[in-house]
């Protein structure tokens, strides 16, 4: 982030940053989500802390404050209406009717509430697989996540990188034949057909592509009961045996 920062000072570009599932992860003691100019949290139900759907925007520049409420509030300069700094409210830019309800937004505040138990609950489980599988991890069978001394996670994924596409395959159907719901993601962007479409790249994308063909996500939910996670550990423990 510090290279990146530097990068987008030096050429004056504006840095969002896509903190979508880094909620309560910290870089060198900053919120992730807080380091460039806005950063968006998804609370998507795939992510630690959720409420469906929605998300948050942080908004880190004193001069997108007004704006992005505009935006939110459906184009209307509304929430400076409510302020009382306006007697009337109307139709200023483009927008969209980005706000919760009150129903969704009472049950993400109870799920905020619960943020340090259910982060603590996820890095156990996230250090418990770490730990259980560091000792058969090796670059022939599968590489473990390393976390860089300055870097605090929120144990949202913990992954296994196979040395190519056919391995990854293997273990992901020797798994989920013992019902063990293992996944990948991502098909990566630069691949998908609005990628192509919208998007450009430089260079051959090698490790995107790697991490696209090679990655396994691992069983990891709040309620993963230690029963569960030494099976899925036990299973892999085979899968080394076969496939070394
Ligand atoms: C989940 C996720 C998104 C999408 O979040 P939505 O709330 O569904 O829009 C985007 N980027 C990353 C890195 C994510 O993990």
């Amino acid at each position: 982030m510090d290279k990146i920062k530097e990068i987008a000072k030096k050429y004056n570009l504006f840095l969002l940053e896509d903190a979508a599932q880094a909620l309560n992860s910290f870089y060198k003691n900053k919120p992730l989500g807080t380091i460039g100019d806005i950063g968006a949290i998804s609370f998507h139900e795939t992510k630690n802390i959720m409420s469906g759907e929605g998300g948050a925007l942080f908004v880190n520049r004193e001069d997108l404050i007004e704006r992005s409420e505009i935006i939110r509030e459906k184009g209307t300069n509304r929430s400076l209406f409510i302020q009382g700094l306006v007697d009337k409210y109307s139709w200023v830019d483009i927008g969209s009717s980005y706000l919760p309800s009150d129903i969704t937004a009472a049950y993400l505040l109870s799920s905020l509430e619960m943020i340090d138990i259910v982060t603590q609950k996820r890095l156990d489980l996230w250090n418990f697989y770490k730990k259980s599988l560091k000792e058969i991890a090796s670059q022939d069978l599968f590489t473990i996540p390393h976390v860089p001394q300055e870097c605090r996670h929120n144990g949202h994924i913990f992954y296994l990188m196979f040395p190519n596409v056919e391995k990854r395959n293997n273990f992901l159907s020797f798994m989920r034949n013992f019902g063990i719901g293992v996944s990948f993601h991502y098909i990566a962007l630069h691949s998908s057909l609005a990628g192509k479409k919208y998007g450009r790249y430089c260079g051959d994308m090698a490790e995107t592509n790697k991490a696209s063909d090679c990655l396994i996500r691992l069983p990891l939910y709040y309620d993963l009961t230690s029963d569960s996670q030494e099976f899925i550990i036990s299973k892999i423990y085979e899968y080394s045996k076969l496939y070394k």
